[in-house]
């Protein structure tokens, strides 16, 4: 079992967050440090390190990742312009917190990702 990281106190309300969501399987907040107008994380409320330890008992947690997304992009109004959902793995894809969690951001043009 992976190090708990502060995610795990912010499910558990022992350290403030903007929380948006919160249900028996995963939390969305706003991130601390947002990169666009709408910057949210999306995480599952059990502890999963990377995208590397997912396991097929996951994945009830990590299916409503995407139904919480939409949700969350209806309810801001940024579902019809779009956004982007990312999730980083490892260094080389620029993990800094070792607990699973999907990025929601949205609310202006963020231009190609890939190039
Ligand atoms: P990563 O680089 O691991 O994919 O993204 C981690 C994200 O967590 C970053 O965007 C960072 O701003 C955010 N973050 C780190 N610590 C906190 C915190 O204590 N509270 C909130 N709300 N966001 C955090």
């Amino acid at each position: 079992m992976a190090e708990e990281t502060i995610f795990s106190k912010i499910i558990r309300k022992e350290i403030p967050a903007d929380i948006l969501y919160q249900d028996e399987l995963v939390t969305a907040f706003k991130d601390i440090s947002p990169r666009a107008p709408h910057h949210i994380l999306i995480i599952p409320n059990h502890q999963i390190a990377t995208s590397n330890d997912v396991t097929e008992a996951d994945e009830p947690a990590l299916g409503r990742l995407f139904t919480v997304a939409a949700k969350l992009a209806k309810e801001l109004g940024i579902d019809e312009d779009g956004y982007r959902l990312i999730m980083n793995c490892n260094r080389h894809g620029g993990q800094e917190v070792y607990h699973i969690h999907m990025h929601l951001l949205g609310g202006k043009p963020l231009g190609p990702m890939l190039s």
